[in-house]
Protein backbone atom coordinates (compact mmCIF):
# COMPACT_ATOMS: atom_id res chain seq x y z
CA UNK A 1 0.00 0.00 0.00
CA UNK A 2 1.53 3.38 -0.74
CA UNK A 3 1.90 5.73 1.75
CA UNK A 4 -0.78 8.02 0.42
CA UNK A 5 -3.44 5.55 0.68
CA UNK A 6 -1.97 4.32 4.16
CA UNK A 7 -3.05 8.29 5.53
CA UNK A 8 -6.08 8.01 3.51
CA UNK A 9 -7.05 5.10 4.72
CA UNK A 10 -6.39 6.55 8.10
CA UNK A 11 -8.01 9.40 8.23
CA UNK A 12 -10.90 7.87 7.03
CA UNK A 13 -11.31 5.62 9.77
CA UNK A 14 -10.82 8.23 11.60
CA UNK A 15 -13.03 10.75 9.87
CA UNK A 16 -14.57 12.04 12.69
CA UNK A 17 -12.19 12.95 14.84
CA UNK A 18 -10.54 14.10 11.81
CA UNK A 19 -13.16 16.77 11.10
CA UNK A 20 -13.91 17.69 14.59
CA UNK A 21 -10.20 18.70 14.91
CA UNK A 22 -10.06 20.38 11.52
CA UNK A 23 -13.52 22.18 12.47
CA UNK A 24 -14.03 22.14 15.93
CA UNK A 25 -17.53 21.00 15.44
CA UNK A 26 -17.63 17.94 17.83
CA UNK A 27 -21.08 19.01 19.50
CA UNK A 28 -22.23 19.26 16.15
CA UNK A 29 -21.34 15.88 14.68
CA UNK A 30 -22.35 14.61 18.31
CA UNK A 31 -25.88 15.81 17.72
CA UNK A 32 -25.99 14.98 14.29
CA UNK A 33 -25.21 10.98 14.98
CA UNK A 34 -28.24 11.13 17.60
CA UNK A 35 -30.07 12.55 15.21
CA UNK A 36 -30.00 9.98 13.24
CA UNK A 37 -30.47 7.73 15.88
CA UNK A 38 -33.11 9.05 16.66
CA UNK A 39 -34.75 9.17 13.18
CA UNK A 40 -33.59 5.67 12.87
CA UNK A 41 -31.76 6.37 9.46
CA UNK A 42 -28.52 4.61 11.14
CA UNK A 43 -30.22 1.16 11.75
CA UNK A 44 -28.86 -0.02 8.56
CA UNK A 45 -25.75 0.25 9.83
CA UNK A 46 -26.39 -0.64 13.35
CA UNK A 47 -28.74 -4.12 12.03
CA UNK A 48 -25.91 -4.90 10.11
CA UNK A 49 -23.79 -5.01 13.34
CA UNK A 50 -26.62 -7.10 14.92
CA UNK A 51 -26.51 -9.07 12.38
CA UNK A 52 -23.03 -10.30 12.28
CA UNK A 53 -23.43 -11.04 16.32
CA UNK A 54 -26.99 -13.26 16.77
CA UNK A 55 -28.96 -11.42 14.81
CA UNK A 56 -32.52 -13.27 16.12
CA UNK A 57 -31.64 -12.77 19.83
CA UNK A 58 -31.31 -8.71 19.93
CA UNK A 59 -34.69 -8.87 17.93
CA UNK A 60 -36.27 -10.31 20.45
CA UNK A 61 -39.58 -8.51 21.57
CA UNK A 62 -39.72 -7.14 24.48
CA UNK A 63 -42.97 -6.35 26.60
CA UNK A 64 -45.68 -5.20 23.78
CA UNK A 65 -43.85 -2.22 22.01
CA UNK A 66 -40.10 -2.78 22.35
CA UNK A 67 -37.19 -4.52 20.93
CA UNK A 68 -34.02 -5.86 22.80
CA UNK A 69 -31.50 -3.96 20.74
CA UNK A 70 -33.54 -0.73 21.50
CA UNK A 71 -31.92 -0.44 25.21
CA UNK A 72 -28.39 -1.60 23.42
CA UNK A 73 -28.25 1.51 20.90
CA UNK A 74 -26.12 3.89 22.26
CA UNK A 75 -25.00 7.07 20.71
CA UNK A 76 -21.78 7.28 22.72
CA UNK A 77 -21.39 3.04 21.71
CA UNK A 78 -21.43 4.27 17.99
CA UNK A 79 -19.24 7.53 18.54
CA UNK A 80 -16.10 4.96 20.43
CA UNK A 81 -16.82 1.97 18.63
CA UNK A 82 -17.75 0.38 21.65
CA UNK A 83 -19.51 -2.86 21.62
CA UNK A 84 -22.82 -2.09 24.28
CA UNK A 85 -24.78 -5.23 23.59
CA UNK A 86 -24.75 -7.96 26.11
CA UNK A 87 -27.04 -11.39 26.68
CA UNK A 88 -26.82 -11.38 30.47
CA UNK A 89 -29.78 -12.84 31.94
CA UNK A 90 -30.33 -10.71 34.85
CA UNK A 91 -29.63 -7.53 32.68
CA UNK A 92 -32.72 -9.07 29.99
CA UNK A 93 -35.04 -9.62 32.82
CA UNK A 94 -34.82 -6.13 34.70
CA UNK A 95 -35.44 -4.49 30.85
CA UNK A 96 -38.02 -6.95 30.85
CA UNK A 97 -39.23 -5.70 34.20
CA UNK A 98 -39.19 -2.19 33.49
CA UNK A 99 -40.83 -2.26 29.59
CA UNK A 100 -43.77 -4.12 31.48
CA UNK A 101 -44.58 -1.97 34.19
CA UNK A 102 -43.17 1.55 33.16
CA UNK A 103 -42.25 1.64 29.07
CA UNK A 104 -45.51 -0.46 27.64
CA UNK A 105 -47.76 1.91 29.81
CA UNK A 106 -46.31 4.98 28.76
CA UNK A 107 -46.17 4.00 25.14
CA UNK A 108 -50.30 3.21 25.39
CA UNK A 109 -51.01 6.15 27.47
CA UNK A 110 -49.49 8.37 24.91
CA UNK A 111 -50.07 6.22 21.76
CA UNK A 112 -47.04 7.60 20.28
CA UNK A 113 -43.04 6.02 19.55
CA UNK A 114 -41.06 5.95 23.07
CA UNK A 115 -37.22 6.70 22.39
CA UNK A 116 -34.66 4.94 24.43
CA UNK A 117 -32.11 7.73 24.36
CA UNK A 118 -30.23 5.78 26.83
CA UNK A 119 -31.16 1.87 27.98
CA UNK A 120 -28.59 -0.61 29.62
CA UNK A 121 -24.99 1.28 29.72
CA UNK A 122 -22.21 -1.09 29.46
CA UNK A 123 -19.69 -0.30 32.05
CA UNK A 124 -17.27 1.80 29.27
CA UNK A 125 -20.51 3.76 27.74
CA UNK A 126 -21.64 4.35 31.08
CA UNK A 127 -18.05 5.91 32.47
CA UNK A 128 -18.04 7.49 29.23
CA UNK A 129 -21.39 9.04 30.01
CA UNK A 130 -20.28 10.08 33.31
CA UNK A 131 -22.67 7.77 35.14
CA UNK A 132 -22.01 6.88 38.79
CA UNK A 133 -20.79 3.55 39.43
CA UNK A 134 -23.99 2.35 40.95
CA UNK A 135 -26.00 3.78 37.99
CA UNK A 136 -28.56 1.55 37.00
CA UNK A 137 -28.11 1.73 33.67
CA UNK A 138 -25.38 -0.93 34.33
CA UNK A 139 -28.14 -4.06 34.84
CA UNK A 140 -31.09 -2.85 32.73
CA UNK A 141 -32.73 -1.35 35.39
CA UNK A 142 -33.35 2.00 34.05
CA UNK A 143 -33.63 3.96 30.72
CA UNK A 144 -33.95 7.66 29.35
CA UNK A 145 -36.77 7.99 27.13
CA UNK A 146 -38.45 10.71 24.97
CA UNK A 147 -41.91 10.33 23.55
CA UNK A 148 -42.43 11.37 20.24
CA UNK A 149 -44.57 14.53 19.93
CA UNK A 150 -44.28 15.08 23.72
CA UNK A 151 -43.71 17.72 26.02
CA UNK A 152 -41.15 16.28 28.56
CA UNK A 153 -42.90 17.99 31.47
CA UNK A 154 -45.67 16.04 30.69
CA UNK A 155 -44.27 12.85 30.10
CA UNK A 156 -42.45 13.51 33.36
CA UNK A 157 -45.84 14.42 35.58
CA UNK A 158 -47.68 11.48 33.82
CA UNK A 159 -45.23 9.06 35.27
CA UNK A 160 -44.77 10.35 38.27
CA UNK A 161 -49.06 10.36 38.69
CA UNK A 162 -49.14 6.80 37.46
CA UNK A 163 -46.63 4.77 37.50
CA UNK A 164 -44.22 2.72 40.28
CA UNK A 165 -41.22 3.39 40.02
CA UNK A 166 -37.59 3.43 41.42
CA UNK A 167 -36.28 6.82 40.47
CA UNK A 168 -37.98 9.08 38.09
CA UNK A 169 -35.96 12.17 37.27
CA UNK A 170 -36.54 14.89 34.58
CA UNK A 171 -33.01 15.61 33.20
CA UNK A 172 -32.42 18.77 32.10
CA UNK A 173 -28.72 19.46 30.71
CA UNK A 174 -27.42 23.26 30.19
CA UNK A 175 -27.13 22.02 26.44
CA UNK A 176 -29.46 20.24 24.00
CA UNK A 177 -32.71 18.42 24.59
CA UNK A 178 -34.08 16.89 28.02
CA UNK A 179 -35.02 13.83 28.81
CA UNK A 180 -36.91 11.52 31.86
CA UNK A 181 -35.05 9.06 33.66
CA UNK A 182 -36.55 5.97 34.74
CA UNK A 183 -35.83 2.95 36.52
CA UNK A 184 -38.09 0.04 38.03
CA UNK A 185 -36.90 -3.07 40.23
CA UNK A 186 -38.79 -6.19 41.23
CA UNK A 187 -38.64 -5.15 45.22
CA UNK A 188 -38.31 -2.14 47.13
CA UNK A 189 -39.56 0.15 44.82
CA UNK A 190 -38.76 4.03 46.20
CA UNK A 191 -40.97 6.00 44.15
CA UNK A 192 -38.19 8.46 44.20
CA UNK A 193 -38.48 11.76 42.39
CA UNK A 194 -35.68 14.11 40.84
CA UNK A 195 -34.86 16.96 38.33
CA UNK A 196 -31.50 17.34 37.77
ZN1 LIG B 1 -30.52 7.85 32.98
Amino acid sequence: MSEYKKIAVILFSNWKLFVSYVFKINLFIDDFIMFLVNRKVVTKGEQQSIKNNDEDFFKIKVGKHFKLYEFFRSKIAITHNIDNKTKNQSVIENIMLLTEHCLDPIRENFDKPVYITSGYRCPKVNKLAEGTSTSEHLIGRASDIVVEGVDIKELFEWCKTNLKFNQLILETPKKGNSWVHISYREHGNKNEVKLM
